[in-house]
């Protein structure tokens, strides 16, 4: 039978990580549909169709579709469940909303945050706060699953699959969208940046963050920041990376002036290269990295982001 996806989708623009949920989807071994659950939802529609690899781009139109409830898009999957012999989204704030509720629909378990998938039911997930991995086996008659969309490299663009309407009749919510508070940014999304730079709270002021913030430009990555650095008021609250924050996968991940307790490293497992910046040779952080440079941050990083700039590479960083 073959595999939904649901897309993942904001302001009418499609996120990113849809494309790491649908070649994920495709590794299950069936055809793969994507589900655009929405209002004003063409744009979104579109963009899903141009990626690689689908059936089809099944679109639901409705008003209680039109803010991301869970209830809304809970019932609308469990009318289309029993076509697909699997049900996917991204472990973002609509996929960890929508798939536990749909699974207790379906009478189901569902399988989280997955990393990796070895056949169409046998996954690999986190568990101790990132520090095992559980290869999980699960024999039920359907498979509901969240997928870590950093584990996974997105499908292609150059896909054109066609875009067929489902009947969202009926689909109704009780709860109510009251107000989404955003935060404007131009540095990528840390979920599923490719280079990401943390910093810690030994940067000593939000002023003295700027710094991590200048190398990020430089190299195009994101930003991510400990919770010491969040709860010193640092760095917003959405960059924190670790068990009570953020998942992140990148190729790169660049801690500065971070010790790498535990919680922080919960969130960083999936990084397939770390460099360590820290005056501390025997911090945790600088043990598990790939490459350590010991020095003071205030030395290092301006010195790294000359040397990029001389370098060429990068060249938006304000100094
Ligand atoms: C329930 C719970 C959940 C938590 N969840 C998270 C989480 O999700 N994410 C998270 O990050 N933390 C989390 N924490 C907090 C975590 O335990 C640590 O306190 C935190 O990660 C430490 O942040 P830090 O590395 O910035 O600070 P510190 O541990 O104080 O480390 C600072 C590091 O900077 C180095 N340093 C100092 N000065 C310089 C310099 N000039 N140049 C270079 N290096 C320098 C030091 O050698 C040290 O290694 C959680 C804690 C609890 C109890």
């Amino acid at each position: 039978m073959a595999t939904l996806v649901l897309a993942d989708h904001d302001l009418g623009q499609l996120a990113p990580a849809t494309a790491r949920v649908v070649a994920a989807g495709l590794q299950l071994g069936a055809p793969v549909d994507v589900l655009v659950a929405g209002d004003d939802v063409d744009k979104v529609a579109t963009a899903a169709a141009a990626l690689e690899g689908m059936a089809r781009v099944r679109v639901a139109r409705s008003a209680a579709l039109a803010t991301p409830s869970a209830e809304a898009i809970s019932a609308l999957l469990l009318k289309l469940a029993p076509e697909y012999g699997a049900i996917v989204a991204g472990s973002a704030a609509v996929g960890r909303d929508v798939i536990p509720r749909l699974a207790a629909g379906l009478d189901l378990m569902p399988v989280t945050d997955i990393v990796a998938i070895h056949a169409a039911n046998r996954f690999d997930r986190p568990i101790y706060a990132g520090n095992a991995i559980e290869t999980v086996v699960s024999n039920q008659t359907q498979q509901v699953l969240t997928i870590r969309a950093s584990a996974f490299r997105p499908v292609g663009q150059g896909g054109s699959a066609p875009v067929e309407q489902v009947d969202a009749g009926g689909i109704a919510a009780v709860t109510r969208l009251l107000a989404a508070h955003r935060t404007e940014s131009d540095v990528p999304d840390l979920a599923t940046a490719q280079i990401v730079v943390g910093g810690g709270v030994s940067v000593g002021s939000a002023e003295g963050f700027k710094l991590i913030e200048r190398l990020a430009h430089r190299l195009g990555a994101a930003v991510g920041a400990t919770r010491a650095a969040v709860d010193a008021g640092y760095a917003p609250n959405d960059w924190q990376v670790g068990q009570t924050g953020k998942i992140i996968a990148p190729d790169v991940y660049i801690a500065v002036g971070i010790s790498g307790a535990l919680q922080h490293l919960a969130g960083i497992q999936g990084a397939k290269k770390i460099v360590a910046i820290n005056t501390d040779p025997e911090a945790p952080l600088v043990k598990i990295a790939d490459v350590a440079l010991i020095g003071d941050l205030f030395a290092v990083v301006p010195e790294l982001i000359e040397e990029l700039a001389r370098l060429g590479i990068g060249g938006q960083a304000q100094g």
